[in-house]
């Protein structure tokens, strides 16, 4: 779910996680200044900086900073989600990405604009954290409503057999991405109520729980064939939106995991894995 298994074979990271500690830091500034004055400057700015704002580690960017206008809705820094409650090392509920990752969705989101669509970032930058979450999740032994809602038809002990939850994420790298579709101009108000029960993820779209966005046959992070991007059972308008969604991702380089239509990652983006929370931006 939400990223599972899309990191198998080559999008594993062959090294340990490592924590990074952003672009500059002290001891690059000693390099830097010297014994200039300009070293002065910089450790009058490290004064005012507060902790932990705008600590991304080098290359990463808040998406919200490049394109403010690609919608966002980061499931797993909330309840609405397979797990039913926040993962840990989401702080907040902002899509952290590469800056090169972050400039494709951006060309994207400058294709789709003009004709009355957005992007809809559901997760980026997953931590390490909330991935070991998920495989703790899934080799519980508790089954849950919200739960059996993802996973209708797959008991969830065996997600992680079939695929579906991975022990590492593409997403730790900051170069995989789940996202929707989303018309402009389309009734998307119907907020999720934890309090209803909602019919599963393969249900229709007025029976699912209401995710705002295009009708792409499944609700996101849904465990079951019917999410695999070439699934047969389709209506045609829900079969041209997935279609829609992973031609406008290839002409940015993105490609999708075909088990899942939300799900897409950069090739050859880099295998570290990373462990920083994600935290308010400025
Ligand atoms: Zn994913």
């Amino acid at each position: 779910m939400g990223g599972k298994a899309e990191s198998r074979g080559s999008e594993f990271s062959p090294v340990p996680s490592s924590e990074p500690l952003g672009g500059l830091q002290t001891g690059d500034w000693r390099v830097i200044a010297g014994r200039s004055p300009l070293r002065y400057a910089l450790v009058l700015l490290a004064a005012i900086v507060p902790a932990g704002a705008a600590a991304l580690p080098f290359d990463f960017v808040y998406l919200r900073d490049i394109d403010p206008t690609i919608l966002q809705d980061i499931r797993y820094a909330g309840s609405n989600n397979f797990v039913g409650r926040p993962l840990p090392g989401y702080e907040a509920a902002e899509c952290v990405v590469t800056r090169d990752v972050a400039r494709r969705l951006q060309a994207a989101q400058a294709e789709l604009r003009p004709r009355g669509l957005s992007l809809k970032m559901l997760d980026c930058y997953r931590p390490v954290r909330a991935v070991a979450e998920m495989l703790a999740w899934s080799q519980d032994g508790v089954e849950t409503a919200a739960g059996r809602r993802y996973t209708p038809r797959i008991a969830k002990q065996d997600l992680f057999r079939l695929g579906y939850i991975a022990v590492r994420s593409s997403h730790s790298t900051g170069a995989a991405l789940d996202l929707t579709l989303v018309e402009i101009a389309a009734d998307n108000s119907a907020a999720f109520d934890p309090a209803k029960d909602y019919a599963d993820c393969t249900a229709p779209a007025a029976l699912r729980a209401p995710e705002g966005g295009v009708d792409m046959g499944t609700g996101y992070d849904c465990s079951d064939v019917k999410a695999h991007t070439a699934a047969q059972n389709l209506t045609p308008e829900q079969r041209r939106w997935r279609n829609e969604l992973v031609a406008v991702m290839a002409r940015q380089g993105f490609v999708n995991y075909a088990k899942e239509w939300w799900h897409f990652s950069l090739p050859g983006a880099g295998a570290t894995t990373y462990v920083f929370p994600i935290r308010p931006r400025r």
